[in-house]
């Protein structure tokens, strides 16, 4: 299958999804995620109209986003080491796995010191896999509301990835607990006026998290094949 028909698919899974819970797909952004995929595949999906992509190693993204493209959007989606946050910065316009103070006063003085701002979204551990990095479901709050008023950051909302057991519907909770959190924080404090995106849903699951509120779903596999 070629890379235009995946497109279209998955396009159609999400117009599908909205449909079914009365959403509009122009509230649902698609996530190009080409990790371990090369460049020439990012350069073949911006061909197709692909604006948003997600890395989950900032040397890779390095590799492929840099120097950046007019128009072209790279997320960070895996968890940073402190030391690779400043590269992060520089490469990606979102950061969208912090999920620790130490990092986040980090970025704010490296974007302070370059001038720019940067999207940031907060990853919650919802399944509660030991092997995920992120916030636990019972800090997440108090964390985030204990955040400091932000600068050069836009506080944007939070990510989270589902449960892998490979049904959809195990993950309905962790999307529903997502949503319930970014409801209680966004509008809560002025830090939080901009905090209406909710990252979820990825090949398996999109449909699930888009009933539960997606605002963005990232997608590798039905797009780019197995890695
Ligand atoms: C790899 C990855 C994805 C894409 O997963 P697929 O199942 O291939 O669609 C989404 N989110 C994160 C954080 C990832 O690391």
């Amino acid at each position: 299958m070629s890379l235009k028909q995946n497109k279209q698919i998955i396009l159609d899974r999400i117009a599908k999804a909205c449909n079914a819970c009365g959403r509009d797909p122009s509230e649902v952004r698609l996530v190009w995620v080409s990790k371990t995929h090369p460049s020439s595949a990012v350069e073949e999906a911006i061909a197709l109209g692909a604006r948003e992509f997600g890395e989950n190693r900032v040397q890779e993204a390095l590799e492929k986003f840099l120097p950046q493209r007019e128009g072209v959007i790279c997320r960070i989606i895996g968890p940073v080491q402190k030391n690779k946050l400043k590269k992060a910065a520089q490469v990606a316009q979102a950061i969208d796995s912090l999920a620790d103070l130490e990092s986040v006063l980090k970025l704010e003085a490296l974007c302070e010191e370059a001038n720019k701002n940067l999207d940031v979204l907060f990853q919650v551990n919802a399944s509660e896999e030991s092997t995920k990095s992120g916030l636990s479901m019972q800090e997440a709050f108090d964390f985030l509301n204990n955040l400091p008023e932000p600068r050069r950051l836009v506080y944007k909302g939070l990510m989270t990835i589902g449960k892998n057991t490979g049904n959809p519907e195990d993950s309905r909770d962790c999307f529903a607990f997502l949503r319930n959190l970014k409801e209680r924080i966004l509008g809560s404090n002025p830090k939080f006026a901009n905090f209406t995106e909710l990252s979820m849903g990825m090949t398996l699951d999109l449909e699930t998290a888009i009933a539960e509120g997606a605002t963005m779903v990232r997608v590798g596999t039905a797009l780019f094949g197995e890695r």
